[in-house]
């Protein structure tokens, strides 16, 4: 189920069924597996605690009935050491839900059993007293255990049953005493499923809200990165825009200077777009501008961040580079977007789309400044376009290297 279907579902189980002790399949399934660990451990806490008083009762077997003592020991003790604990064992370790409450839920039948068996065995008067002990049984699988109501109900009717085939035939215990015990038992027994009614019915209404919380706010913080998404990139070409440009620029340079890297920026122009989008049209000098930015990245790394500047101007930032590299780096976009061979009617017949390239690469070491990187990359710019177009121009040097033609003319240049 996903999570926009998890919340409907959610809100659903809010608005209705107030009274139901079951989710829908998704909800319950979800709710099994949050609270799953922390049922596990609460019930094995839960049965230590409940085992180790109920172990201690061998005080009241000892001084109440001497003669039932060698019996008590072996079957408290019995009882606990041969079924108490590997029931429990087998929680701590994990089972799947049904199993873990019909384990529980076990532990109180037997327990039941043993008290019963305890008490008839038993010869000394008021031996029976016992019984208006019993309620603690109903206490510990409905309350403290917190049995899922359903397996409350049935181990609350069995431990009853098992009460009722000890007490009736009991002979030793006068009918007036037995009234009251059963009316006693009977009583607890249905104030404590009340209690667990109560209990499980919030328990599962605080889990549904504090899931719809968690559901809601997964959905907040998705739509925030959403939208922190939306204001840095540029929505025509899906390349970072200027607002993105503007924020990396100094953390790039500041990562270069605390590296003693160089960092590097190109600044590309598309040559003659005026005359493109005047001949095809706004919308196809939009597909063009998408044609371009697609090449831009396919040919640029990972690490370096490519985005367009504005109108049909594209800036990357090419972290950790050397003027050569850099240079390698803008022949390689420019080439890639000569290779498309978009038609440049605009221009003339045989025009492709083509662009100019200028490159700069500075040292922060240096005591320059980002400016000085932006405006060189520009000035480079510049010369590209001065001296003919369709080439990359590297600020800086005086060396000029000569990269592939593209589109018909020009290549790489340096100032
Ligand atoms: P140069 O070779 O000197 O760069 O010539 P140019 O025609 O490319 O230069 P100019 O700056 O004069 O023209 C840029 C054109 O880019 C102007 C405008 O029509 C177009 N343009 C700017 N932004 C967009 C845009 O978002 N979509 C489209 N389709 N065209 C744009
Ligand atoms: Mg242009
Ligand atoms: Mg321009």
């Amino acid at each position: 189920m996903d999570n926009d279907a998890l919340l409907k579902a959610v809100e659903d189980e809010l608005d209705s069924h107030p009274w139901r002790l079951r989710f829908t399949e998704g909800v319950e399934t979800r709710f099994e597996a949050d609270t799953q660990r922390q049922r596990s451990h609460h019930m094995v806490v839960a049965g230590l605690i409940s085992s180790s008083i109920y172990g201690l009762f061998l005080i009241n077997d000892y001084s109440f009935r001497p003669d039932a003592f060698t019996t008590a020991l072996l079957m408290r003790l019995g009882g606990i050491l041969f079924f108490a604990l590997p029931v429990l064992w087998c929680v701590y370790r994990g089972v799947v839900p049904s199993a873990r409450e019909a384990l529980m839920a076990s532990t109180v039948v037997v327990a039941t059993t043993i008290s019963c068996l305890i008490f008839v065995t038993s010869t000394v008067p008021y031996s029976y007293l016992d019984v208006f002990s019993f309620g603690l049984l109903f206490l510990v699988g409905n309350i403290v255990y917190s049995l899922r109501f359903r397996y409350a109900v049935l181990t609350t009717a069995s431990c009853m049953m098992v009460m009722l085939a000890f007490i009736l035939p009991y002979s030793a215990m006068p009918s007036e005493v037995k009234r009251l015990a059963i009316f006693t038992l009977i009583a607890t027994a249905l104030f404590t499923l009340v209690a667990n009614y109560r209990f499980e019915r919030s328990e599962r209404t605080s889990y549904l809200h504090v899931l719809r919380e968690k559901l809601q706010a997964g959905y907040y913080l998705k739509d925030n990165q959403k939208l922190s998404h939306l204001s840095v990139t540029d929505s025509l070409t899906n390349l970072a825009n200027r607002r993105q440009f503007d924020a990396v620029f100094p953390m790039l340079w500041q990562d270069a200077a605390n590296n003693r890297l160089c960092l590097g920026l190109m600044i590309l122009d598309i040559d003659h777009f005026k005359a493109y989008n005047d001949y095809y049209g706004h919308p196809q000098g939009d597909a063009c501008l998408r044609q371009v930015s697609q090449a831009m990245r396919i040919n640029s790394r990972d690490a370096d961040l490519v985005g367009r500047f504005g109108g049909e101007e594209f800036v990357v930032l090419i972290v950790n580079t050397s003027p050569e590299a850099a240079v390698t780096a803008a022949e390689r976009i420019r080439y890639s977007i000569g290779a498309l061979q978009i038609p440049n009617r605009g221009v003339s017949a045989q025009s492709v789309i083509t662009v100019s390239i200028g490159v700069a690469v500075l040292s922060p070491s240096h005591g320059l400044t980002l400016e000085d990187l932006l405006s060189q990359a520009d000035n480079a710019l510049y010369e590209a376009k001065r001296h003919g177009r369709n080439r990359t121009w590297l600020a800086g040097s005086a060396e000029v290297t000569t990269g592939e033609d593209v589109g018909g003319s020009e290549g790489v240049s340096a100032q």
